[in-house]
């Protein structure tokens, strides 16, 4: 059985492999924050659908004005549109708190800003860690289905729900901002070229240090 690598080591060849993905990939920080909560159950050619749709609109100041309706009917390629809308005025209410300055939310404690997050209608752990890693300036894990599907395939043994996968990696891995931002961007970028739902362990980079790869190799010789 291949000897489970160390989350800092599956970081690093990542990284070696796919090079640095500067996500996340909108064009401005309230471009990211409010795709965070547009991206929940589709896929980011949708989302880039919405934002094309809501164009020069996509302010804070001109979206908390809008009707929830228009909002609905602009964000609709994104799906759940009706749901997205009320959710995307839920959280403008909480940023107008903040003046909408990303750079006063930036300073507020991270444990207080979490708890403050996910207490606003429609924004769920996955979300919140989104915002806080790509726009907020905290260091965290997003503990989703890309990152439950490649660790638990490589074999690390994992705790069961979001909240203990992600405290499990941050224990274990280095509090550092642009770490944590590419860490989840790779393991998005290799759970779309190679740990797909059907993997392709065949030239995936990770395959000597994978137990699923080594199963499917060995499998395959005998
Ligand atoms: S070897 Fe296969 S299962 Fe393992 S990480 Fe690569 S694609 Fe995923």
């Amino acid at each position: 059985m291949t000897e489970k690598i160390s989350y800092t080591e599956l970081y690093q060849k990542l990284f070696h492999y796919y090079g640095p993905q500067g996500w996340w990939p909108a064009a401005s920080d309230f471009q990211m924050l409010i795709s965070a909560i547009l991206v929940q159950r589709t896929n980011w050619k949708n989302v880039e659908l919405a934002l094309a749709n809501l164009g020069k609109d996509a302010a804070a100041e001109r979206l908390i004005q809008m009707e929830e309706a228009v909002l609905a009917e602009k964000i609709r390629p994104s799906g759940f549109y009706r749901m997205k809308a009320k959710k995307i005025k839920a959280w403008l209410h909480w940023f107008q708190k903040y003046d909408f300055q990303v750079e006063r939310i930036q300073s507020v404690d991270q444990a207080v800003l979490r708890k403050e997050l996910l207490a606003i209608h429609g924004i769920g752990e996955e979300t919140a860690d989104a915002m806080m890693l790509y726009a907020f300036d905290k260091a965290g894990f997003i503990a989703d289905n890309y990152a439950m599907r490649l660790f638990h395939r490589i074999g690390y043994q994992l705790p069961k729900t979001y909240h203990a996968l992600k405290i499990e990696v941050e224990n274990f891995f280095p509090h550092d901002l642009k770490m944590h931002q590419e860490f989840h961007a790779l393991i998005v970028e290799h759970g779309k070229q190679y740990c797909k739902k059907t993997p392709l362990c065949e030239n995936c980079p990770l395959l000597s240090f994978c137990w699923t790869g080594e199963k499917k190799e060995r499998n395959l010789l005998s």
